[in-house]
């Protein structure tokens, strides 16, 4: 029989902010951490941009700006990231601002996907030599509180403690957790836009600032840009009924080396709030895949500016030549009609925004730009927490992107170290 002080399920930022933490104070704890992979599948494996400015990435509802900076200094303290350079923003936020838009200025470093594998490995490697055990390839995937233990693919394992921190990955899995604990959740809030690619030459804001936040009216706002080593990625996913859906997501690998494809991409996102009868981002937003993919014939969608401009369709040769000066980074999306796929509601304000930027940023709605459908950010599970440490019942702790408690590496990471102080208290 397997017994340790703490569990953590999930070796994201959330688990591993929660596990360093608990070192830092209390050494001789016997942890255990658990990941269905060999290394974490969220935003420290994809990309690895940090953020360490308020509000990015942490949710108004369950952080205030003193606390948020507490927490960050110590994530700071932590990683001892090298902030990226940025020029002329006061330039870009003039614009901005004279078109009722906003752009915010925050600091950040980019490690790229192949730097931040490097910095899971370092991680990893740090917590066996403190003793941590790591099981990595072992899915939770049932929880008995009254007896204190989870059942995984392989065992069950009882706890003192136990933080399930399963990322945007385990969002239906930390929902049936919740229902089976009979915990109140909501779910009503979902992100829903484009992935717009183009070349650098017509986004050179890029130049300036790695990731430009720019927020619009009607809830619009710009998210994860990646350029110099960029693509766009397609995500699968699957339904509570087994159909599969899928979303565009970007990264783009470090700033070292060649092969650089003169790319940049960056999605341009909605926030959309829903209430009763479809209280369910996560039900509404599994529909516009399912629509996206039937039009799609199982594939996403991509269109030019220069054809959406028009109201025509793009089509295969669309993709190859002249005035389409460039190929796309994800190729087997499916040329179409986006407009067709996507609620006029969400589509006008998302256009109207991507009209600002080109006013902000000249160049970037160039007929050749590629608008990538849909992309869809499932983040909003959010427990009836039983205190400020994100306790959800007596020794049981959630955290993190699939919890609700933040919405990026260095957020998860805080909440992560949030739940250790409650677990040591
Ligand atoms: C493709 C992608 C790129 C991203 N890029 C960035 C970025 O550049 N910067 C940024 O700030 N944020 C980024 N994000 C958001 C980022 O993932 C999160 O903010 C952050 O990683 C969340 O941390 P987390 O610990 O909550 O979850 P994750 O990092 O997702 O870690 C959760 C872990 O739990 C494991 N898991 C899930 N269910 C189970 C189970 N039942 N049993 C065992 N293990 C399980 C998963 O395998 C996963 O490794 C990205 C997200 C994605 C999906």
């Amino acid at each position: 029989m397997s017994k340790y002080d703490v569990v953590i399920v999930g070796s994201g930022p959330a688990g591993m902010g929660c596990a360093f933490s608990l070192l830092e104070q209390k050494p001789s704890l016997k942890i255990l951490i658990l990941d269905s992979h060999k290394y974490s599948t969220g935003g420290m494996r994809n990309d690895c941009k940090m953020n360490f400015t308020y509000p990015i990435g942490f949710p108004l509802e369950y952080w205030e700006e003193e606390m948020a900076n507490e927490y960050l200094k110590k994530v700071i303290n932590f990683f001892e990231p090298d902030i990226l350079d940025k020029t002329n923003i006061e330039n870009y936020q003039k614009r901005a601002t004279r078109l009722g838009c906003s752009l915010l200025s925050i600091k950040q470093t980019h490690l790229g996907t192949d730097g931040g594998l490097l910095l899971i490995k370092q991680l990893l490697k740090k917590l066996d030599e403190y003793g941590v055990d790591l099981a990595l390839g072992e899915t939770m995937i049932s929880l008995n509180k009254d007896k204190k233990f989870i059942t995984t693919d392989k065992r069950d394992i009882y706890y003192s403690k136990l933080l399930i921190a399963p990322g945007r990955q385990g969002f239906h899995f930390l929902q049936d957790v919740m229902k089976s604990l009979n915990i109140d959740y909501v779910d009503n809030i979902v992100d829903i836009g484009v992935r717009v690619e183009t070349q650098i030459d017509q986004y050179p804001i890029v130049k300036d600032y790695y990731d430009p936040k720019f927020y619009f009216p009607e809830k619009v706002r710009t998210f994860c840009t990646n350029s110099g080593k960029a693509h766009v990625v397609r995500e699968t996913y699957t339904t509570s009924r087994g159909d599969k859906w899928y979303s565009v997501n970007g990264h783009a690998y470090s700033a070292n080396g060649t092969n650089q494809n003169g790319l940049v991409n960056f999605a341009i996102l909605k926030t959309v709030k829903l209430t009763a009868p479809l209280a369910s981002g996560q039900q509404y937003a599994e529909n516009l895949g399912i629509q996206a993919a039937l039009l799609g014939g199982g594939r996403p969608l991509m269109q030019r500016v220069g054809d959406f401009r028009l109201g025509s369709r793009s089509k295969e040769h669309t993709f190859n030549s002249d005035p389409y000066n460039f190929k796309p980074s994800l190729p087997n999306c499916c040329p179409s009609d986006i407009s067709l796929a996507m609620p006029s509601k969400i589509l006008r304000a998302i256009w109207r925004a991507m009209k600002n930027l080109d006013t902000i940023v000249p160049g970037v709605l160039h007929p050749s730009t590629i608008m990538y459908y849909p992309e869809i950010k499932l983040y909003a599970n959010k427990p009836t927490y039983k205190d400020e440490h994100f306790m959800v019942c007596d020794d049981v702790y959630f955290a993190g992107d699939g919890a609700g408690t933040s919405r990026g590496i260095t957020g998860a990471w805080a909440s992560g170290m949030r739940v250790a102080m409650g677990m040591l208290k």
